[in-house]
């Protein structure tokens, strides 16, 4: 594909008027289309199946006629045509690396790869050495991360994970002063250091650390931060090893910017339908990938689009997080309720010690009825339901109907924490 010398570049694309950037991204939309059209047999064939031409997406909203590429459809495609399903538009001989990730599915290595640092600032760098503790082996990660964090000036230590003591060792002696990988894994180190008799905030040299890649990690983060002094930069990167970096987090922590290098949509999982801002829905992606040009790909996973202005000057709009795997939602009344969600509302509640939500369907009405046990009889509960019902609004955007308050023991343990009890 020819570069156009006016194409602006990715710094300028993040913080140009949302107008703008949608010209500019539905330009190259219908460029990698009208490209993958061509040199990808599987495109080609999906797009001829749905009696789409390429000349039929000229806006965003037009991807909606083109069905979803679901997980499970590339995996039955690689089976039917390996190793890429079709979808591989570039000569085999001129991939680099070919990663194998969970389904089991090959990917060949791309050409924008991960995106990285987008939260750092001109203090990261050059001088600075990093532990890379993401495996370099099979999957994408750790090579992705490496190759990322050199263009930055970083120098790497790429250790995989595993073998923790020589990892103390090694931010000991190096005096690392980044770390790249999971929450947790840091926090098997710092564990481990303590227990040889380091005092890692005054031994260790551990500035910063970019983690990610597990639900989870916020309360591991604030605790990096406040006991041991370690900035922890830029809060999430989303990216799937099928499409690569999605979203990356900024210096204001507010979300995860999406890339302006693919076209991210959040839809309806039923019926592919774009969704408003503040709908949660499937994230669909259509990463501008000459090499390996899936086209809506969709991640199975829930989030929403957020589109106020970032205090960090990107304008592009963020992804809040990740609310968990659309499998596991219920749609109550146009919108999805995860159990993420209705753990998150239920966990600011420590006088309540169960719970479930039931939905319903009496005269074709979604209803919900947030059933509750008590930890303590004796709070107030027209006080508590109030409680529960702005924040349920809140975080799931939706209104439930009723709190039943049930004595304790009426929820099974373990059982559901949504009951989805609709007939239809
Ligand atoms: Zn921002």
């Amino acid at each position: 594909m020819a570069q156009k010398t006016s194409r602006p570049a990715p710094h300028e694309l993040e913080r140009m008027p949302p107008e703008e950037r949608q010209k500019h991204l539905e330009e190259r939309m219908r460029e990698i289309i009208a490209y993958a059209y061509e040199r990808a047999p599987a495109v080609k064939e999906r797009l001829d199946e749905a009696g789409v031409k390429p000349s039929d997406i000229r806006t965003i909203k037009d991807l909606e006629k083109i069905p979803l590429l679901r997980k499970d459809d590339l995996i039955a495609l690689q089976k039917a045509n390996p190793p890429f399903g079709g979808y591989l538009a570039v000569p085999m001989d001129s991939l680099e690396r070919i990663y194998q990730s969970l389904g089991p599915i090959y990917d060949p290595q791309r050409k924008r790869g991960f995106g990285f640092g987008a939260g750092l600032g001109p203090d990261f760098g050059k001088g600075q050495i990093v532990m890379n503790t993401w495996s370099y082996h099979i999957t994408p990660a750790g090579l992705g991360v490496d190759e990322a964090l050199r263009r930055l000036g970083f120098t790497v230590v790429p250790t995989g994970t595993g073998n923790t003591e020589l990892q103390v060792k090694i931010m000991h002696d190096l005096k690392v002063h980044g770390f790249v990988g999971t929450p947790s894994f840091l926090k098997t180190i710092i564990d481990k250091a303590e227990e040889m008799g380091y005092d890692f905030k005054k031994d260790f040299n551990l500035k910063w650390a970019m983690v990610g890649g597990e639900m989870g990690g916020e309360p591991l983060r604030k605790l990096f931060q406040e006991k041991y002094g370690i900035l922890c930069l830029g809060g999430d990167s989303y990216a799937t090893a099928d499409v690569g970096t999605i979203a990356t987090g900024c210096e204001k922590q507010s979300g995860m910017h999406i890339t302006a290098d693919a076209i991210v949509e959040i839809v309806d999982p039923a019926t592919g339908k774009q969704l408003s801002p503040g709908e949660v829905g499937e994230v669909v992606v259509t990463p501008f990938d000459e090499v390996y040009p899936l086209i809506r790909f969709g991640t199975g996973d829930l989030s929403c689009l957020i589109d106020e202005p970032c205090g960090c000057g990107r304008t592009t709009p963020r992804l809040p997080k990740i609310m968990g795997r659309s499998g596991e939602a219920v749609r109550v009344r146009g919108m999805f309720v995860h159990p993420r969600q209705t753990d998150e509302v239920i966990s600011r509640f420590p006088e309540v010690s169960r719970y479930q939500l039931v939905v319903t369907r009496p005269q074709h009405r979604d209803e919900m009825t947030l059933k509750v046990e008590l930890a303590d009889e004796s709070v107030d509960k027209d006080k508590l339901r109030g409680a529960l019902d702005k924040d349920f609004r809140d975080v799931c955007k939706v209104r439930f109907d009723r709190v039943e308050f049930v004595p304790k023991g009426t929820i099974a343990e373990g059982a559901k924490r949504i009951s989805d009890e609709r007939v239809y």
